[in-house]
């Protein structure tokens, strides 16, 4: 996880709800402007975050992701911020066997919960050569364990991404290559294990 700054809420998702005073989420795939609004809200955060997923930071595009609610939408306390731009994220769809991210999350939620729109979250992690992340903390542990970060594939994709590093050994280049956004606005997926060692 790294932190994302991200700029003000867009205007287009401010004028939706201006429009529609009162929405839920939900009801927007019952129209095709809700169906487009949500994805158009999907592609702008995806941009702010670099493209990579909020939680694991893997490579994600408009097609292999997904809106996600900090604050769980399905949960009854939480439901009226689910059109709050300061409650959704883009996140990578990792279902099934193994599921992590939002799929893992699901509609589990506490105040512990370490959030990528925190702009101290990243002292919560470290992380081992192996790819595994841990934290010293409470909070930081439930997090890695809510969001299941420590999945063998995320595990396996963290360590290659740091070993690819280490081959080119020379920290000018890492940093420019590895931690500066590329021309397409993009990062290099698990930019937060490079920045834990690089930065
Ligand atoms: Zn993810």
């Amino acid at each position: 996880m790294i932190f994302i700054s991200r700029t003000e809420e867009p205007d287009f998702w401010k004028e939706y709800k201006r429009k529609h005073p009162g929405i839920h989420y939900d009801d927007l795939q019952n129209t095709e402007a809700g169906r487009l609004i949500r994805q158009e809200i999907r592609k702008y955060n995806i941009s702010q975050q670099h493209g990579l997923c909020a939680y694991c930071c893997k490579r994600i595009d408009l097609d292999k992701s997904l809106n996600e609610h900090i604050k769980p939408r399905g949960l009854g306390k939480y439901s009226n911020q689910s059109m709050d731009y300061n409650n959704i994220i883009a996140c990578c769809r990792a279902e099934g066997t193994d599921a992590t991210c939002s799929a893992a999350k699901g509609n589990d939620y506490s105040n512990q919960f370490i959030s990528p729109l925190d702009e101290d979250c990243e002292s919560y992690f470290e992380y081992y050569k192996n790819g595994e992340v841990v934290s010293d903390s409470p909070d930081g542990q439930y997090t890695i364990d809510l969001l299941n970060l420590n999945s063998y594939r995320l595990r396996t994709a963290r360590a290659a991404q740091l070993k690819n590093c280490e081959n080119i050994n020379d920290l000018e280049l890492i940093k420019l290559y590895y931690l500066e956004p590329d021309s397409q606005n993009c990062l290099e997926p698990f930019v937060d294990i490079i920045k834990f060692y690089y930065s």
